[in-house]
């Protein structure tokens, strides 16, 4: 049987944080669907389309990773597309009690789907979507930690950051 997990999240933007947590999602999973949702407590940047657009260029041609989005509830998606699991990542303790509650949530909401939790890589420890923006949004350098379609689209977004 394909094991399948639904990686989550708003990805406002994807981040080399987020790709590292798919790949190394894919020694456990046959198969990982990065799945774009709308957070309604964090004000969005992109589109789900710009989202979907710099997703895919940034795995394309990866035969076990997807992109997708979704509405409504995770789990209710989850079945719907037969996945198992939901892969998240925790960099530092404060990630620690929202993914608690979201794991807790989701459990009693369908109990045939577990989170599986990775941590995050050194590299990645202190990237967040949030600092990407508000680096590329004053001008500053963002290189390395997302991947090139992600620094086309800032460039398009902030003309005034830089690519160094
Ligand atoms: P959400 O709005 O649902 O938290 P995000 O796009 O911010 O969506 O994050 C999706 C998942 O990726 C979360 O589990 C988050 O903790 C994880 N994540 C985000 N950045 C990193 C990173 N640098 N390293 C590891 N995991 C990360």
């Amino acid at each position: 049987m394909t094991k399948l997990a639904v990686c989550p999240g708003s990805f406002d933007p994807i981040t080399n944080g987020h790709l590292d947590i798919v790949r190394r999602g894919l020694c456990v999973f046959d198969k990982v669907i990065i799945a774009v949702g709308h957070n309604p407590l964090k004000p969005d940047l992109f589109t789900t389309e710009e989202k979907l657009e710099m997703i895919r260029k940034s795995v394309e041609g990866h035969p076990h990773i997807s992109v997708d989005s979704f509405e409504g509830l995770l789990v209710n998606y989850i079945e719907r597309i037969g996945a198992c699991a939901i892969l998240r990542g925790l960099r530092v303790i404060s990630d620690f009690e929202l993914e608690l509650q979201l794991a807790l949530m989701n459990r009693r909401l369908c109990d045939r789907i577990e989170t599986f939790f990775l941590m995050t890589d050194f590299n990645n420890l202190f990237v967040s979507s949030t600092i990407i923006k508000a680096t590329a949004s004053a001008g500053g350098s963002v290189k390395g930690l997302v991947p090139e379609p992600v620094l086309e689209k800032l460039k398009e977004k902030f003309p005034s950051m830089s690519i160094q």
